[in-house]
């Protein structure tokens, strides 16, 4: 834009200088009088002109009474300057003119003049390589944070330590970089954290850039992609001139892949454009010597797909892992962001945290906004438990659809598949504690069991899966048993889904089948490698992960067969109440009168009851997303594992 401006006064300038010099050769003989040349002839006879000067064709003159004239001869006159001198008139000659020389020189290369430079103009433009071009094309997008700009701080990053502890140390070179160079230190130029979305990758470089008190460049890969060969180039080249002018500063490449990807590799050949911009940037990598206080600081989910170059000594030879947080870092983040609203007393950061399981950052953050919004909607003044319940359900699975009006038939046998999943849950071993059941549709879901797992769960035992396996099923064996085989409804594919992606896994990843033993049978994306496995050995897997499913839904089966006296109460409890906790499941599990839950107000709700049956009772139409119900949430995922038969693929689990 500045450049643009210069650009422009200099024409003006060039404008004006011309203007002047046209006006130039017209001089000031515009007031003189012009007389003919046969009164100019009848006056000098008589004596009345005093004196002129003589330039070519045109006589300019002092007459006796002082006027001025200006005349004209007609034809060359030789005898012209003889007859004035014998008349007494002082005559004066004019030295040959070598202004008009020049400018007639000018005059006619003018145009000339002007067309090279329109087309250096042009040319440059399409080069992209203009600095200081009047069209900003091969600029960088790159957007600078001067060093007051950043408030944030190492303090406001939390959760990821080793993290942390890994880039101080840039921090204390960026504010004395002197002191690692007398030591012959070499501190890296090039930092790639590495980490899933979310998890605060550009909040760290920030606080780096911030505890330094240094500017901070920011770009995304994606800004240099273009269409034009070498415009990404120069975009590069344009960042990295920019930084070393505010240097020592802190440039952050977010999505470094979007260039960075190795060269020749994916579809369509070679990609000229991008392998120029990455050329580029390799270049001005190792064009500094470290000792210009640079810091290039890239981000990405993807560190594998990254060009080798890249990864080189001198480039981005540091990675520093930014992974999801577990627990305790959960319960850090979520206390600095607690820190700016304020909060009921009994709001703990502590179980706040145990309920989000591979929750981001960045999911934390959104989740304390949505507490905050929630209690705001409610006209409080603090922030409760209740808040954050209802924002984390609404993160987890979707806004609750209480609009949706589900008649009482589907109500119940959603109550029946969930309390399925619940009480198995309850009754096989080492399977996660229950958090909530509840039958408000929420998402595409029209029902959720939600689990509490202790801590995090890095890798699972074999009981734990087979365990799965049964809750999984527990909700349409539910249902079977109540309605019959003939009546189960579609709701439960997402359970099936679940429960065999669970079972594949356990024979063709993990090992646990004893027939084919702890060999690896799947290929990238979790297909069958089909070159390893032979035809039989195929069907052994198969055979094998029937037999997981098998004894898994038969115990399943079993258990709720016994069972069945809890299966009709929590039915009751939930047709009521639409949302149990561990309490409420707890005491039907022991087969006690069910204690109502802490927020139940019963004259409240019989009475809304009574309206909504009326309601339910007239809307046969009701349900327009067929019988869908929906599936045990496994806490140990962040993402909702509805029952829609479409969408998800349930290969969840971890696969540590
Ligand atoms: P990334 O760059 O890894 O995708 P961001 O740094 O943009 O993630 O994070 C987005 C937001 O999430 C941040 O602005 C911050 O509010 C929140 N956040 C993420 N990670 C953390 C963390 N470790 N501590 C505090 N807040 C975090
Ligand atoms: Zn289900």
């Amino acid at each position: 834009m500045n450049d643009m401006a210069k650009n422009l006064i200099l024409w003006l300038v060039i404008a004006v200088v011309l203007m002047s010099l046209f006006q130039g050769f017209g001089s000031d003989d515009t007031k003189k009088a012009q007389i003919d040349y046969t009164t100019f002839n009848k006056e000098v006879s008589q004596g009345q002109i005093q004196q002129v000067q003589i330039n070519g064709q045109e006589i300019k003159g002092l007459k006796s009474n002082q006027s001025t004239f200006v005349t004209y001869i007609p034809a060359p006159d030789l005898d012209l300057v003889n007859y004035l001198i014998k008349n007494n008139v002082k005559v004066e000659g004019t030295p040959p003119e070598e202004t008009s020389f020049l400018a007639s020189i000018f005059v006619s290369w003018f145009p000339m003049l002007l067309l090279i430079g329109v087309w250096i103009f042009f040319m440059r433009n399409m080069q992209g390589g203009g600095k200081g071009g009047a069209m900003s094309f091969g600029k960088s997008k790159a957007k600078l944070m001067s060093e007051d700009q950043i408030k944030t701080m190492f303090s406001d990053v939390a959760g990821c330590d080793e993290a942390k502890e890994d880039v101080v140390e840039l921090v204390d070179y960026l504010k004395d970089s002197t002191k690692f160079q007398k030591l012959g230190g070499r501190i890296p130029t090039g930092v790639l954290l590495v980490g899933p979305p979310g998890t605060g990758k550009t909040l760290l470089a920030k606080a780096i850039a911030g505890e330094a008190k240094v500017p901070f460049f920011s770009i995304s890969g994606s800004d240099f992609v273009e269409m034009f060969v070498g415009v990404g180039a120069s975009r590069v080249r344009d960042m990295f001139e920019q930084a070393k002018k505010s240097a020592p500063c802190i440039i952050f490449i977010d999505e470094i892949d979007a260039v960075g990807r190795q060269r020749g590799a994916g579809m369509g050949g070679g990609n000229d454009e991008r392998e120029q911009t990455l050329n580029q940037m390799l270049v001005e990598m190792d064009g500094f010597e470290g000792n210009e206080g640079i810091i290039v600081i890239a981000a990405t989910n993807r560190p594998d797909v990254l060009d080798a170059a890249l990864l080189r000594p001198g480039r981005f030879d540091r990675q520093v892992v930014v992974g999801l947080p577990d627990v305790r870092g959960r319960e850090q983040i979520l206390k600095v962001h607690m820190r700016k609203i304020p909060l009921d007393e009994d709001v703990k950061a502590t179980v706040l945290a145990r309920g989000t399981p591979g929750f981001s950052g960045a999911d934390l953050a959104n989740l304390v906004n949505e507490a905050a919004l929630f209690a705001a909607r409610g006209n409080k003044r603090t922030v409760s438990k209740e808040d954050f319940e209802q924002a984390r359900d609404k993160i987890l699975m979707g806004a609750e659809r209480r609009s949706l009006v589900m008649t009482n038939k589907d109500k119940e046998s959603t109550a029946y598949h969930e309390a399925g999943h619940a009480i198995v849950a309850k009754l096989v071993p080492q399977h996660h504690p229950i958090h909530k059941v509840t039958i408000i549709p929420r998402g595409r879901a029209l029902g959720v069991t939600q689990f509490l797992p202790e801590g995090d769960q890095i890798s699972q035992n074999k009981d734990e899966l087979e365990s799965s396996i049964s809750v999984a099923y527990g909700g349409r064996i539910a249902e079977e048993l109540i309605y019959g085989a003939q009546k189960v409804s579609t709701g439960a594919s997402q359970d099936i889904k679940q429960a065999s992606a669970i079972a594949r896994a356990m024979v063709t990843e993990w090992g646990f089948s004893e027939k084919l033993g702890p060999i690896l049978l799947t290929g990238e994306q979790g297909s069958l490698r089909s070159n390893v496995v032979s035809h039989e050995t195929g069907k052994i897997i198969d055979d094998e992960v029937k037999a997981f499913i098998d004894t898994n839904y038969k115990r399943a089966y079993q258990l709720l067969t016994d069972n069945i006296d809890i299966l009709h109460a929590m039915k009751e409890a939930l047709m009521k109440y639409e949302t149990i906790d561990s309490d409420q499941v707890d005491d039907l599990m022991a087969r006690v009168t069910v204690r109502p839950p802490t927020d139940w107000d019963e004259e409240l709700e019989s009475a809304k009851s009574k309206t909504s049956e009326k309601s339910e009772s007239v809307t046969p139409d009701a349900v327009n997303e067929s019988q869908e119900t929906e599936a045990v949430k496994e806490s140990d995922e962040p993402e909702v594992n509805e029952s829609s038969k479409d969408d998800v693929t349930a290969d969840k689990n971890n696969d540590k």
